[in-house]
């Protein structure tokens, strides 16, 4: 069954582990457009229905939830076949490609992500792209493989494409213009600087901003922000990562996205409801609506007999 998280964020000692407040609704709705709802977190975990109730309620009507290697996204495309207020994204992250390819395995793995991608309400090929933070140069064969065949997955099937970027914003870059970009290109939770949202722009590929934009240490992101075509702009949690501010370090959810939204409004001085709007069109336009392909409903759960487990 999809139905709940089937992953658990790493614990480090000391964290805040409660959900903070919802906040006040927004006044236009938006989308979440990079989330794991895979992945719990918190001393109470929200159950996914719990997790997109709380979403709606503050005009997050929508998430793309995003997989990693080949069990998330075989999650994510299976959550999103029966669930309305969920799109998916399927992918073998970069800090993956180096493990499968180790295993003998990328091949496979791609040969699936391939055969997901044509599934209904996979929208995004995603998150791939380069990681020169956590993979080491032993690993960097394995991920350029990887992403430029996800260019290539994303290509073929027409579905917009989701860059992981760590510190490797140079070589995505060359790697997007060497083999061509698909024609929907996000730089999902964006990491330059003014000069690389000005090359973003110049070719058209969006800049989807997490809850980091709001640290107090991202003046480089505010000022990327702000040069950034606003047609161009996405948002997204990231969840259970990234957690706006003032709630930095407690479990992150979809329906913290308003702190981000707000954010950045304020800091481009702008009305909230006018950049929602803008960015719920923008959203609309890279990965279609939510309503486009419908939902089937979810294989009914085993039934437990009489004295079967909880
Ligand atoms: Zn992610």
């Amino acid at each position: 069954m999809a139905n709940e998280p089937v992953r658990q964020r790493e614990q480090t000692a000391g964290r805040d582990l409660s959900y903070p407040a919802p906040p006040e609704p927004l006044p236009v709705p938006v989308y979440d457009n990079h989330t794991h709802l895979e992945i719990s977190d918190g001393e109470h975990p929200l159950s996914l229905s719990e997790q997109l109730d709380r979403a709606v309620s503050v005009g997050v009507q929508g998430v793309i939830q995003v997989g990693g290697d080949r069990e998330t996204s075989r999650w994510s495309a299976e959550a999103a076949a029966s669930e309305p207020r969920m799109l998916a994204a399927v992918a073998i992250h970069p800090n993956e490609a180096p493990d499968y390819e180790q295993a003998g395995t990328l091949d496979d793995a791609l040969a699936e992500i391939s055969e997901l991608a044509g599934r209904p309400r996979v929208v995004a090929i995603g998150e791939t792209g380069l990681d020169f933070f956590r993979t080491g140069p032993e690993g960097l064969a394995a991920q350029y493989r990887s992403f430029e065949a996800h260019i290539e997955i994303a290509k073929q099937n027409g579905l917009a494409l989701q860059i992981h970027d760590r510190n490797a914003h140079a070589e995505v870059i060359a790697t997007l213009l060497r083999v061509g970009a698909p024609e929907r290109t996000v730089f999902h939770c964006f990491s330059g600087d003014a000069e690389m949202a000005a090359i973003c722009a110049e070719h058209g590929w969006y800049l989807s901003f997490a809850g980091n934009v709001t640290f107090k240490n991202a003046g480089m992101l505010r000022s990327a922000l702000a040069a950034a075509p606003r047609e161009l702009l996405l948002v997204e949690t990231d969840a259970p990562f990234l957690t706006p501010a003032p709630f930095r370090g407690r479990p992150n959810a979809p329906y913290l996205l308003p702190h981000t939204l707000r954010a950045m409004a304020n800091h481009l001085e702008t009305d909230v409801a006018m950049l929602a709007t803008q960015i719920s069109t923008t959203t609309e336009r890279v990965y279609g609506r939510w309503d486009a392909e419908p939902v089937v409903p979810a294989p009914a759960a085993p039934s437990v007999s009489l004295g079967g487990f909880q």
